[in-house]
C-alpha cells in the first residue's frame, strides 16, 4: 500500500504538533471530542431533514476507551463517518481549519501559544500519539476505511471492516519519559477530569467504562459479611447541558471564555459576553461575544458575518447572516430557538418572521450592551472602538442613513479641545451658547488636522472641533446631517455660522475693492478653481483651499481612490487672507506687474494644495517657481 504525502501546509502544522513542547497538550481530547460531536450533529441533522427513520437522538453517543496494556486511547462516535475521498480531503490537508491562515498572519514566535489556545483540530492528536489510526464508515455505506499515520512521513488509506457507521480514532499514546508523562491519558480518572473541564457542554453523552465497586449479591446480611466486587459500568462523563442553556448564575467568566475560544477559534478571551434568554413572542437563548480584536480576515471580502443557529438544540446553520445587521458583523455567537422548524431552507429562513423578530431583539440587545460598556467602562469601550468603530461608522453611512438612530450614540471622534475620543452627546453638552454647529475637520492624522489653517478661526472662538481621520467619517456625518438638532459643519465650509464669516457691509466692500485682483487670479489659474475669495476664517496663514457644494476636498480624495473611471472633483475655492502681508504685496504688484501676480497665483494655489495634503500637478514647475523667487 502506497504511503500518501501530506499537503505541504499540513506537514508544517504536523511538525509543530509532533515537536510541541506545549504543556497544555491535553487539549487534544477536547479537539477530538468536538469533531465527534460535529460528526453526530451532521448525521442527526440529515436524519431530521431527510426524514431518515431509525435514527433517534437518544442513540447517539461518543465513547472513550483507554487500554493501558495496548497503550491506546480510542475516541468513537456514531456520526456521519467519512468515505475515502473525505478522508483524503479532511485529514490530508488542514486548509479548511483556518488555523494556518491565522498563523500566517501572526508572528512565528506565537506558534507555541497558538497550539494551545487555538483550535488546531485533528492534528493535535499527534502531540500525544506516536501513531493515529482512523477507522470510519459513512452512514448508509457498505464500505469502511482505515487511515493511518505515524507522523510526517505521510499516511495510508485502505479498506477496512467496521460494524456500524461512525468513526473510531485510535491513538497509540507515546511512552512516558523522565520529563514527560503521557500515561495520564490512559487513566480513567484523568480522562473524566479532562472531559469535565473542556467538553462538559457537549450535547451527546460521552461515555466511558469505569470500574465501580458493588456489594456482592447475598452478602452484607446478618450471616454474611459484606463483600465487594468490581464491575465495569458505563458512565456518562459530561452533563450535556449546553452552556447557553445553563443559568447565568452557574457560570463563571472563565466558562464563557473557554467556550468562546474553543468554539470560535480565537486565542484571546472575548472583550464582551452577552448571554440572554427570552420568552414570549420569540423564545430563544442567545450567547454572543465581541472579540478582543478583529479576526484576521475581518476587513477582507472573505469575511462572512453570521451567528450559529440552533433549532431546539440542533445546529441548523453555521453562519446565519440574517441574524446580524452589517454594522454588528463583528459579533460572534449562537442562537438556539424552539420556534424554528428544522426543515427550514436557507431561502425560507430569510423570510421567516420569527427569525426577523429574533434578529431585531438581538440587535437591540447588542446596542444596549455596547452603550452600557461606553457608560461604565470607557477604556474597554475605546479598545472595542479601535477594533470595530469603523464598522459602526460604515453602518451610519450605509442604507442612506437608516441606522443613524441606532448608532449615533455609539460613535466616538477625536476632540480638538479634550485631546481624546468623545461622544457626540459630550460634544453637544460642551457647546458654547452662541455656537450654532458641531464643527469638524478632516485629514490624515490628528496632528496634521490640528495644524490646518482652516481651524484657526474656530479655535479662536474656543469652539471644539472633531478631527476626522478615517475615510468614511465625513460621509457618515453628512449622512447624519445633524445630531440631536445640531447640524454638522466642516471647518472648510464657507459659512461657519459665526460673525466673521457672515457677509457684512464691510466684507462686501472689501471684496468689491479687490474684485479685479481676485478675478485676475482666478483667470490665471485657468479653471483649476471655481473661485478666488477673501477668506474670513484665516488668521495667520496667507492661503487655504475650501470647497463649495456637497463634495468636500476630503471626500474628493476618498471617492477618487475607489475603483471606476469617473473622477470626482470638489468645487475648489482658493481663499486669501486679506490681512496678510502677502495680500498687500499682491495688490501692489497687480498695479505694477500683473505677470508676477499670475505666477504668484500658481504658487499660492500649490501651497494650498500641499497644506490640504493634495498632490500638486507639476512639482517641478512649483520648485522652479520657488527657486526663482529666492533668487530675486
Ligand atoms: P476542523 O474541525 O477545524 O475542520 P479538523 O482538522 O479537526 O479541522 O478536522 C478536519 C475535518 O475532518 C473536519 O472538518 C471533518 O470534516 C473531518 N472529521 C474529523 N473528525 C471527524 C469525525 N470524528 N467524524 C467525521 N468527520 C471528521
Amino acid at each position: 500500500m502506497a504511503t500518501r504525502e501530506f499537503k505541504a501546509e499540513s506537514k508544517r502544522l504536523l511538525d509543530m504538533m509532533i515537536h510541541s513542547i506545549y504543556t497544555h497538550r491535553e487539549i487534544f481530547l477536547r479537539e477530538l471530542i468536538s469533531n465527534a460531536s460535529d460528526a453526530i450533529d451532521k448525521l442527526y441533522y440529515q436524519a431530521l431533514t431527510e426524514d431518515i427513520s431509525g435514527l433517534s437522538r437518544d442513540d447517539f453517543f461518543i465513547r472513550i476507551t483507554p487500554d493501558k496494556d495496548a497503550r491506546t486511547l480510542t475516541i468513537s462516535d456514531n456520526g456521519v463517518g467519512m468515505n475515502e475521498e473525505e478522508l483524503e480531503e479532511n485529514l490530508g490537508t488542514i486548509a479548511q481549519s483556518g488555523s494556518l491562515a491565522f498563523k500566517k498572519e501572526n508572528d512565528q514566535n506565537e506558534e507555541i501559544d497558538i497550539i494551545g489556545q487555538f483550535g488546531v483540530g485533528f492534528y493535535s492528536a499527534f502531540m500525544v500519539s506516536d501513531k493515529v489510526t482512523v477507522i470510519t464508515k459513512p452512514y448508509g455505506s457498505e464500505k469502511a476505511w482505515r487511515w493511518e499515520s505515524s507522523g510526517a512521513e505521510g499516511y495510508t488509506i485502505e479498506e477496512a471492516e467496521k460494524a456500524s457507521h461512525g468513526t473510531d480514532i485510535i491513538l497509540t499514546i507515546k511512552p512516558s519519559t523522565e520529563d514527560e508523562n503521557y500515561d495520564e491519558f490512559l487513566e480513567p480518572y484523568r480522562l473524566r477530569e479532562l472531559v469535565k473541564k473542556y467538553s462538559d457542554y457537549i450535547r451527546y453523552p460521552i461515555k466511558m467504562q469505569v470500574e465501580h465497586s458493588h456489594l456482592k449479591e447475598g452478602t452484607g446480611t446478618e450471616d454474611k459479611p459484606a463483600e465487594y466486587e468490581t464491575v465495569l459500568e458505563d458512565e456518562t462523563l459530561n452533563s450535556m447541558v449546553p452552556i447557553w442553556k445553563k443559568n447565568r448564575s452557574e457560570l463563571k467568566p472563565e466558562d464563557y471564555n473557554q467556550f468562546y475560544k474553543e468554539k470560535f477559534f480565537d486565542f484571546q478571551d472575548p472583550l464582551l459576553t452577552i448571554h440572554s434568554s427570552t420568552e414570549g413572542a420569540a423564545t430563544y437563548n442567545a450567547l454572543l461575544f465581541i472579540p478582543s480584536r478583529p479576526p484576521f480576515d475581518f476587513y477582507t471580502k472573505e469575511f462572512q458575518k453570521g451567528l450559529q443557529l440552533y433549532a431546539s438544540g440542533v445546529l441548523i446553520m453555521d453562519k446565519c447572516a440574517d441574524l446580524l445587521p452589517d454594522y454588528f458583523s463583528f459579533v460572534r455567537g449562537l442562537v438556539d430557538s424552539q420556534d424554528l422548524s428544522l426543515n427550514i431552507s436557507r431561502e425560507m429562513l430569510q423570510h421567516d418572521r420569527q427569525l426577523k423578530l429574533i434578529a431585531d431583539r438581538l440587535t437591540k440587545k447588542i446596542k444596549s450592551e455596547l452603550k452600557s460598556m461606553l457608560e461604565k467602562d470607557r477604556e474597554k469601550y475605546e479598545t472595542f472602538y479601535k477594533s470595530f468603530g469603523l464598522t459602526l461608522k460604515y453602518g451610519v453611512y450605509s442604507d442612506y442613513g437608516a441606522h443613524k438612530d441606532t448608532l449615533q450614540d455609539l460613535l466616538l471622534f477625536y476632540s480638538s479641545s479634550e485631546k481624546k475620543l468623545v461622544t457626540l452627546a459630550e460634544y453637544k453638552e460642551r457647546m458654547k451658547e452662541d455656537q450654532k454647529y458641531i464643527y469638524y475637520a478632516c485629514g490624515d492624522t490628528v496632528e496634521k488636522i490640528d495644524r490646518l489653517p482652516q481651524t484657526e478661526l474656530l479655535k479662536d472662538h474656543g469652539y471644539e472641533i472633531l478631527y476626522l481621520t478615517d475615510d468614511v467619517d465625513e460621509f457618515a456625518l453628512k449622512m447624519m446631517r445633524d445630531f440631536d438638532g445640531k447640524e454638522f459643519r466642516s471647518a472648510a465650509d464657507k459659512d461657519l455660522g459665526i460673525e466673521e464669516t457672515a457677509e457684512t457691509e464691510e466684507s462686501k466692500a472689501r471684496a468689491e475693492e479687490s474684485k479685479e485682483l481676485l478675478r485676475f487670479m482666478k483667470d490665471a489659474l485657468e479653471g483649476k478653481v471655481k473661485d478666488v475669495r477673501l477668506s474670513t476664517r484665516l488668521k495667520s496663514h496667507p492661503v487655504c483651499l475650501s470647497a463649495d457644494g456637497g463634495i468636500s476636498l476630503e471626500m474628493e480624495k476618498v471617492l477618487n481612490t475607489m475603483p471606476g473611471d469617473q473622477k470626482v472633483q470638489a468645487e475648489r475655492v482658493l481663499e486669501l487672507n486679506a490681512d496678510h502681508p502677502v495680500f498687500a504685496k499682491l495688490k501692489e504688484l497687480f498695479a505694477s506687474n500683473p505677470d508676477k501676480v499670475k505666477s504668484y497665483a500658481g504658487l499660492l494655489y500649490n501651497q494650498a494644495l500641499l497644506i490640504e495634503g493634495l498632490p500638486i500637478e507639476d512639482p517641478v514647475a512649483f520648485s522652479t517657481a520657488v527657486c526663482d523667487l529666492m533668487a530675486e
